[in-house]
């Protein structure tokens, strides 16, 4: 049972190692990015609420979100841990998290901060906008989804410093690098042993 969040900049790479990381566990990544990104191309309820707020590289509101959240981390494949990529982004997100996780009788066993430089996460998200053409991966959006990470979403780490659940990852290298430095530091803490691919 691994209970993880990755956190860090866009184009900080945290999708991708993410999902390696959760593969290598056994357990789900639960990204609401793509949730949502999910949602409006399917044209749904959902995704028509959020289509816009998306692409201006804003918030989702945090009930919903949060109830999102509440649902997916309620399905089985959940119940063996998970990883959250992507929230909590904010203050009252943790809070909502911590609500719920509280009320299962769980915690976050670790948070991964994937650190990176913030030239090199401008550049890597150019390189995603020329080769995925993301609609929020425009200059001025990026800018703002910048933004709203330093004010916003780089605080939630200062809580779960408080915790002792922080694990401060180097994000520049290849991706193989990364991800082995990232197990590493979760084996140093007792978890996912033997769990390495
Ligand atoms: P991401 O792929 O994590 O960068 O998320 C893409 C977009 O989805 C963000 O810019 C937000 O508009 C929205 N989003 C993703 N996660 C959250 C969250 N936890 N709270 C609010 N909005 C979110």
């Amino acid at each position: 049972m691994t209970r993880l969040l990755i956190v860090g900049p866009q184009g900080s790479g945290k999708g991708t190692q993410g999902i390696r990381i959760a593969e290598a566990f056994g357990i789900p990544a639960i990204s609401t990015g793509d949730v949502f990104r999910g949602a409006v191309a399917a044209g749904t309820d959902l995704g028509r609420q959020v289509k816009a707020i998306i692409e201006a590289g804003d918030l989702v509101p945090d009930e919903l979100t949060s109830a999102i959240v509440r649902e997916r981390l309620s399905e089985p494949d959940a119940e063996g841990g998970f990883l959250l990529d992507g929230y909590p982004r904010n203050l009252v997100q943790v809070m909502h998290l911590d609500e719920f996780l509280e009320g299962v009788d769980e915690a976050l066993d670790a948070v991964i901060e994937l650190d990176v430089p913030r030239d090199e996460s401008i550049a890597r998200i150019a390189r995603r906008a020329a080769e995925q053409g993301r609609s929020d991966d425009t200059e001025e959006v990026i800018a703002n989804r910048l933004a709203i990470y330093e004010r916003e979403t780089a605080p939630i780490l200062d809580i779960y410093r408080t915790r002792g659940v922080v694990d401060r990852i180097d994000g520049v290298g290849t991706l193989d690098e990364i991800t082995d430095r990232i197990i590493a530091s979760l084996q140093a803490r007792g978890l996912g042993r033997g769990a390495a691919a």
